[in-house]
């Protein structure tokens, strides 16, 4: 039987506002990188996308804002998106990711049909601070605690070449398998001439194994590759699946363009793979 991957579509529902600092986000507006910037993209908008995603075999839609965490406002208009969403395209499961959250803020999510909330890790304890000053990787693995207590499904991930040593990357790792997610989007850092990392691509060997080491450390988790993939892999970006990888974000991210979806799918196809009819899908 061929195995089933599972595609994904984000919405930049809320985006490049942000007064935090990460090292390797255009939405800061710290690093003023030209980029799209508006508070909240009509809910529409939103929906149509959705519509497109579902449309494109896309069983996720991931709803995402800017900023450091969730406030009341934000948390308005998240529901809002989802009610909307849920309403128009039922079949697809939401997922949100809007920084740092605390249980209450998470129920209510819930509530209003946000099955999966997504907080990356980024990268490991010891080296966030080189990455952002602003708030603490604590911080962020809390929030992560608390989408287990709101009982939502937790989605967390990091980012790889950014700088960090090997031993980050293994205790990135670790450190997401105590979490026991239902998935793990990898991203492979895209470099941007505003942003202060070093402008570096990542050799293709060298992150097909980090996505063979996540898929040993993190057995029964789903193994997206999420940003940097056209970057990174180009047209040999077939080959994460053979690395381990079950899951990908198709379309654009959240400040880059990504492919046009009807090519990753004949991608999949021509590598005899099926794709997942439901996030639930064995
Ligand atoms: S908190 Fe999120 S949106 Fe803000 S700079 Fe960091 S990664 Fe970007």
């Amino acid at each position: 039987m061929s195995r089933k991957i599972f595609l994904c579509a984000i919405s930049n529902i809320s985006s490049g506002h942000c007064l935090e600092d990460c090292r390797f986000c255009t939405q800061s507006v710290k690093y003023g990188a030209d980029i799209e910037r508006y508070y909240h993209k009509p809910v529409e908008t939103i929906v149509e996308e959705a519509r497109r995603a579902r449309e494109c075999k896309a069983v996720g839609f991931c709803l995402v804002t800017a900023g450091k965490g969730l406030d009341d406002k934000t948390l308005r208009f998240v529901c809002k998106a989802a009610d909307a969403v849920k309403k128009a395209v039922p079949e697809l499961g939401l997922i949100a990711c809007n920084g740092t959250a605390n249980v209450e803020q998470l129920r209510i999510l819930k509530d209003h049909g946000i099955e999966n909330y997504n907080h990356n890790l980024e990268t490991s304890e010891r080296y966030y601070p080189n990455i952002c000053t602003t708030h603490t990787w604590q911080e962020r693995f809390e929030t992560c605690e608390n989408v287990k207590k709101a009982d939502l499904m937790l989605l967390t991930g990091g980012i790889f070449g950014m700088g960090e040593s090997d031993e980050d990357r293994f205790s990135m790792l670790h450190s997401i398998a105590e979490l026991d997610p239902i998935s793990v989007p990898l991203n492979f850092y895209h470099p941007h001439p505003m942003l202060p990392l070093e402008n570096r691509k990542m050799p293709m060997e060298e992150a097909l194994d980090l996505i063979r080491m996540a898929g040993k450390i993190l057995g029964e988790s789903r193994i997206m590759v999420a940003g940097g993939r056209e970057f990174t892999f180009g047209d040999e970006d077939y080959r994460i699946f053979e690395a381990g990888a079950d899951a990908i974000v198709i379309g654009d991210y959240l400040t880059t363009k990504g492919r046009d979806p009807r090519r990753d799918i004949s991608m999949l196809i021509a590598h005899g793979y099926e794709i997942a009819e439901n996030c639930h899908d064995r």
